[in-house]
């Protein structure tokens, strides 16, 4: 698999570069050690709490907006899918809080990272499952919920709904026409669209998280990279025939951030994609991004900041991997500095 680039790579990169090798090259630990790699395997695909609260109220949301689009959303039938919502939470959570983490289980990939460290959440979960469903129905009586009915009822209009089940081919954009990125897999998916018949494009983006502190018309770089995936379909040269606009909301309080986005915004996502990408193939053999080789884990470095550290899934695994280096007297790569940039899940509520 060629290298690929997302708003939660290029989150977690500059999180912490250590934590960038475990998620994305977890399986080349084989050649240091067996037990570590299937400590960071396990790792790899567990969830916080709160990253899966904001999963799950993304597929009921897409689930009522099906609903909504075809005028079936009775109070009957949103009851149905709240009732599967919990039952599914249920289940989940269940199965994660049974689950022996002694050993990774590639058909039982599923856990909670909480329950992997030992810690007792179930008023955490009982509490945010409930702010969830508070949420759902406050969105459902919403100015918001309104407007997006409205678009609904112009047969002329045009919808994307994202899907429950993540389709990663159509996620994907090629960019060929920026030699840096020719043979980098670029991902993203809006959540919701819509292309009204004046040809306005209308993005937007669900968040369960804690409210930024931001100007209401700040463009998140999720967005831009919406947009962008958008204009690469019709020529980025048509941004001045068209009205994209794209707006984040956030279920929990309803503010919505956003506005138009313009020229610059998508130059600007475009930038960022470019200076990530250098960073990422600099941690690669040859810097061959089709190979997408890593070179060894202690190329990686440890950030220093040890508040990252205490909400990090791989902490156990880098501790792991720590003691080896000690023992074998491996040097890792000077730690990096703080930055400001934190993982969503890590402080949502
Ligand atoms: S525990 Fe700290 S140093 Fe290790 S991967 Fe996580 S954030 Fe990085």
């Amino acid at each position: 698999m060629p290298l690929s680039w997302s708003i939660s790579k290029s989150t977690i990169l500059h999180y912490c570069s250590k934590k960038y090798y475990f998620s994305s090259y977890s399986n080349y630990l084989k050649e240091v050690d067996k037990w570590i790699r299937t400590q960071a395997l396990l790792a790899k695909n567990l969830k916080s709490i709160y990253m899966r609260f904001g999963e799950k109220i993304h597929d009921l949301m897409s689930d009522y907006l099906h609903l909504s689009k075809d005028w079936i959303d009775s109070p009957e039938k949103i009851d149905e899918i709240k009732k599967s919502f919990i039952l599914q939470m249920d289940q989940e959570y269940k199965i994660s809080k049974n689950k022996e983490y002694a050993n990774y289980d590639p058909n039982m990939k599923f856990g909670l990272t909480e329950h992997y460290y030992g810690y007792n959440i179930d008023d955490i979960y009982e509490n945010g499952k409930n702010k969830l469903l508070e949420s759902f129905d406050k969105f459902l009586n919403s100015e918001i919920n309104k407007k997006i009915k409205e678009y609904f009822a112009d047969k002329s209009n045009i919808f994307f709904i994202e899907a429950k089940e993540k389709d990663f081919e159509s996620m994907k954009i090629q960019i060929k026409n920026i030699p840096e990125l020719m043979w980098v897999d670029v991902y993203a998916q809006p959540d919701f669209w819509i292309i009204t018949n004046n040809k306005e494009y209308i993005i937007y983006d669900r968040k369960s998280g804690k409210v930024p502190n931001k100007s209401n018309e700040e463009i998140s770089n999720q967005l831009k990279i919406y947009a962008y995936k958008i204009l690469q379909k019709i020529g980025i040269e048509n941004i001045n025939k068209l009205n994209i606009e794209g707006f984040e909301i956030y279920l929990k309080s309803l503010d919505k951030f956003g506005w138009t986005i313009s020229k610059k915004d998508l130059k600007d996502i475009e930038q960022k994609i470019i200076s990530d990408v250098a960073i990422q193939k600099a941690f690669l053999i040859d810097q061959d991004v089709e190979k997408n080789q890593p070179l060894k884990n202690e190329h990686f470095p440890r950030t220093n900041d040890l508040q990252k550290c205490s909400n990090c899934t791989f902490y156990k695994v880098c501790e792991e991997l720590k003691k080896f280096e000690k023992t074998n007297n491996i040097e890792n790569s000077n730690a990096t500095g703080s930055n400001d940039e934190y993982l969503e899940e890590d402080f949502p509520f």
